[in-house]
């Protein structure tokens, strides 16, 4: 018989750590904490093929769900001491979600499962507090008939603030135990009419509606984009957890509060959390009551006047810590655990490797192999190659003059400048006009998430570190300052105001996720460095990692960060980027509208000491490494000017007409560029480009030799073959310019010859291309849009539709579609190793930068990769991961 239930509690579980697909993270760290004996409230754990189970079969259940359920809750019962629906000693449960992955908020909760009008009067003998009782079960009626029944929030707001106009009454806590009982009445009444049939009484039914809504929420719309945004597969389904109730809501020694076992902002190795008392778990996360610290390290550090819980309940405090270390080290990582105190006796209801920001993660990981807890090439493991991107980016240059306007909390690092917006539509709106937004709300919310994805930045007026926008930006690397309290948003006027400051939706405003302040306008930034911890990890990268990592880089300014960033090499210069300088751009034009070769030689010998000399500052700037210089590439009209005005301004420089410019741009147009005159086509069409391109490598090498005193080793590169003559034509113009220039310096260059391999045809019969070229680099963008017949600049209409019906599981372009263009990669890896074993092969697509890919790359044996210069880190990272075997996140395996 399956086994669709697992129970915890009492010090025993048939669940563990280990399980966490089937169980979900939540369920399998239940089941994990009850048998380390720590405290859990007694529950189980309905698995994720029970949600598998009712997606493919009508929303319904197996046949043996329901007799496992009632033998787990009379588990429950029987150590609670507690029966379910009993009108003495009621149990009440609650009912929650949890994936494999942490998908936070996203899905449905419903908790005091159990509480009708029968039950409801037990809990006011219980608590001894009528009021608490009526409020916990008008709290219940509001959530269930929301969640479960789809009675929308806004018709028990409205009864309830009618109730107070009526009576009178200003705030909740002015509402007696008789105003809710009354309250409670009229609820009844309105999802009577709403729903058309009463709210259900009896426990069973009310248990069973909870289930059938929290898996019903795996496939909501928020949970849905959540999980496009994180790759987590709609496959895998929820678990649902059944676990008593426990009240952090019955008095001053009740509490309830979430904890880091370290800092999840900067790693520090200290218990960093949030509490309230009397008060349930939702009310801290939810923003609405400003949590206290847990320590009274953190409230001293804080200036908060509110105790902290090691003054407050200084015993359970003590227990807190004692299991919050236990925790860790049972993980051997940071935990993210939330617990309920309830009258002084503490519960674990939760733990899981905590989300933390990235340069918390590196602090952590280094720290803990220093500690001895794991190894170093675990703490190489533990580091998402992804999220070393939000290292990558600026942050406020700390001389640069600043306009602060208010301080909040520093809820994830980094700091952004954009223009002001008040909701998630405007962050969007302004992300497809290619301007920067900074998300400003009072507390953001699981709706929000598209907005925080397309701005630069959030700012909030409420919630702690722990609150919503905090824990959701720190995931996305995104700056976050939240709870800046001195803000005022009126969003209907579009105005943001602190103090006498008044902002204007779409005036700029930059925020520092790592001081936590507020600043009016744009603020000069500091770019990025590979120091400190992050150094650390990346030297032990470095030590793990087989393949080599080089960058895509064409300017001085590039090509210096490359470096800084730990590039070894060049893997790809793409000199028509160099075409485009004010200087240069006339002669390319002149160049391209010349009569015959007489005219084109004229020009190009205009551009050769532009090039000569960006080629000796290349190699002069990556001495001791490789340079991989690419002829010229794209189709020659992606020069001309377009616009009247710039047709006018060039034809007068050129002393040519309008007319001429605009025939010859017209003679150049192409119905497919991407598969017309462009990549090697140029060079055997106009030898005279390759000739002076070669000719600018060369002297360039000379040049920077005789200044640095090292040769360089240049790599010329042929872009677009598609057979072998191509190559060979190509090759003999390279040789004979390296001839000449050797005979007129007197010095000879070592150089080598290769090609792109980024033609499906090129990599079927590399092994005759390996005969010419000494190195291959797979030009992955071009490969993948020619084996797929997806246009790279069109897909953007149809990819999404694409991902969204699960026909392709991510973007081709982005990372690497194994099966098929990679098997083409393999194909040429092993036809052109045949031909010529000592073949170097390298990978300058995108797909050289993303970790997913690297894995792959690394086990098709390149020896490079190469990748934007801030993406070289992340290159090293993921290639120390794919060197020990570690899958990235989001790679199949
Ligand atoms: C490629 O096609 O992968 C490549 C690196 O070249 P480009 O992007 O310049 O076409
Ligand atoms: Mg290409």
């Amino acid at each position: 018989m399956t086994k669709w239930v697992y129970t915890f509690g009492d010090g025993t579980a048939e669940g563990s750590s280990q399980m966490h697909a089937l169980l979900g993270g939540k369920g399998a760290n239940l089941a994990e904490m009850a048998n380390l004996g720590l405290p859990v409230p007694p529950g189980f754990t309905i698995t994720t093929d029970v949600c598998a189970y009712f997606y493919a079969n009508a929303k319904t259940y197996p046949a043996e769900l329901k007799p496992q359920i009632d033998a787990a809750l009379k588990q429950i019962e029987t150590i609670t001491g507690r029966t379910f629906g009993d009108a003495q000693r009621p149990l009440l449960v609650s009912v929650r979600s949890g994936s494999r992955a942490s998908m936070p908020g996203m899905m449905d909760t419903v908790l005091n499962i159990g509480l009708n009008d029968a039950t409801v009067e037990a809990l006011v003998k219980d608590a001894g507090d009528a009021r608490f009782a009526y409020d916990s079960y008008r709290r219940f009626i509001q959530m269930y008939s929301s969640v479960v029944l789809g009675v929308a929030h806004h018709h028990f707001e409205e009864a309830i603030e009618i109730f107070k106009e009526d009576n009178s009454l200003n705030l909740d806590t002015d509402l007696s135990a008789a105003d809710w009982q009354k309250i409670i009445s009229i609820f009844k009444t309105k999802i009577a009419e709403v729903h058309g049939s009463p709210f259900p009484q009896e426990p069973q039914a009310q248990l069973w509606g909870a289930i059938a809504a929290v898996f019903g929420s795996w496939h909501n719309p928020r949970a849905k984009i959540f999980r496009q945004l994180h790759n987590i597969p709609e496959s895998w389904g929820t678990a649902v957890n059944v676990q008593a109730m426990v009240f952090g809501n019955m008095g001053d020694t009740s509490a309830t509060g979430v904890a880091f076992t370290r800092n999840p902002s900067t790693g520090a190795k200290e218990l960093y959390g949030e509490f309230l008392i009397n008060a349930q778990g939702e009310d801290v996360v939810a923003g609405v009551r400003t949590p206290q610290n847990i320590t009274e390290a953190a409230r001293i550090a804080a200036g908060s006047v509110q105790p902290s819980m090691e003054t407050a309940l200084p015993d359970v405090f003590d227990q807190f810590v004692a299991v919050a270390d236990q925790l860790e080290r049972h993980y051997r990582d940071i935990q993210d655990v939330e617990f309920t105190v309830e009258r002084g006796k503490l519960w674990m209801l939760q733990t899981r490797g905590a989300k933390r920001t990235a340069k918390a993660a590196l602090r952590a990981a280094v720290e803990m192999a220093q500690e001895g807890l794991i190894s170093q090439q675990e703490a190489v493991l533990r580091i998402e190659p992804g999220s070393l991107d939000q290292l990558l980016h600026p942050n406020v240059a700390p001389e640069s003059e600043r306009d602060v306007i208010a301080t909040g909390l520093p809820a994830s690092p980094g700091a952004a400048s954009g223009e002001i917006v008040f909701n998630a539509e405007e962050a969007e709106q302004l992300r497809s006009a290619g301007r920067k937004a900074i998300l400003v709300r009072v507390e953001t919310s699981p709706e929000d998430i598209h907005g925080m994805h397309a701005a630069q930045g959030i700012l909030t007026t409420r919630g702690g570190m722990t609150s919503h926008a905090a824990v959701v930006a720190r995931g996305m690397g995104k700056p976050c300052v939240s709870g800046v309290g001195a803000l005022r948003i009126d969003s209907e006027r579009g105005i943001l105001s602190a103090g006498p400051v008044t902002l204007k939706r779409g005036d700029i405003v930059t925020i520092d996720g790592t001081s936590g302040k507020v600043m009016r306008g744009a603020i000069e930034m500091r770019q990025p460095e590979v120091s400190g911890e992050f150094g650390t990890i990346m030297q032990w990268a470095d030590k793990l990692r087989r393949l080599r990592v080089r960058a895509n880089a064409e300017t001085p300014a590039d090509a210096e960060a490359a470096r800084r960033f730990g590039a070894e090499g060049i893997g790809l210069c793409r000199t028509e980027h160099m075409f485009f300088g004010a200087a240069r751009i006339a002669a390319v034009r002149e160049m391209i509208l010349a009569e015959d070769e007489k005219g084109r030689r004229a020009a190009l010998a205009k551009l050769l000491p532009f090039q000569r000399s960006d080629f000796a500052q290349l190699f002069e700037i990556m001495s001791g490494f490789p340079v991989t210089i690419r002829l010229l590439d794209p189709p020659l009209h992606e020069f001309l000017p377009h616009t009247p005005e710039e047709i006018a301004e060039v034809a007068k420089a050129a002393g040519v007409t309008p007319e001429h410019i605009r025939h010859r741009a017209e003679e150049l147009q192409e119905f497919n560029p991407m598969l017309g005159f462009r990549g090697c086509r140029l060079a055997i069409a106009f030898p005279e480009i390759a000739e002076m391109q070669a000719r600018a490598i060369f002297e360039g090498a000379v040049d920077a030799k005789r200044k640095t005193g090292q040769a360089p080793a240049p790599e010329i590169m042929v872009p677009l073959v598609a057979i072998k003559p191509e190559l060979d034509v190509v090759k003999a113009i390279i040789d004979k310019v390296a001839e000449a220039v050797a005979a007129e310096t007197g010095e000879m260059i070592a150089y080598t010859v290769g090609t792109m391999i980024e033609l499906p045809r090129a990599a079927l019969k590399a092994g005759e291309i390996a005969e010419t070229a000494e190195f291959f680099s797979f030009g992955t963008n071009d490969l993948t849009q020619t084996a797929l017949g997806i246009s790279r600049d069109d897909a953007g209409t149809f990819l999404g539709i694409y991902i969204s019906k699960g026909l392709l599981a991510r973007d081709p372009f982005a990372t690497i579609d194994q099966q098929g263009v990679g098997e083409l990669v393999e194909i040429a890896v092993e036809r052109g190793r045949k031909a010529r074993p000592d073949i170097k092969l390298g990978i300058c697509g995108e797909h050289g930068g993303d970790p997913a890919s690297i894995g792959f790359f690394e086990r098709a044996g390149l020896d490079y990769v190469s990748c934007s210069p801030f993406r070289v880190p992340i290159a090293r990272l993921a290639a120390a991961q794919a060197a020990v075997g570690g899958l990235a996140p989001g790679e199949d395996s």
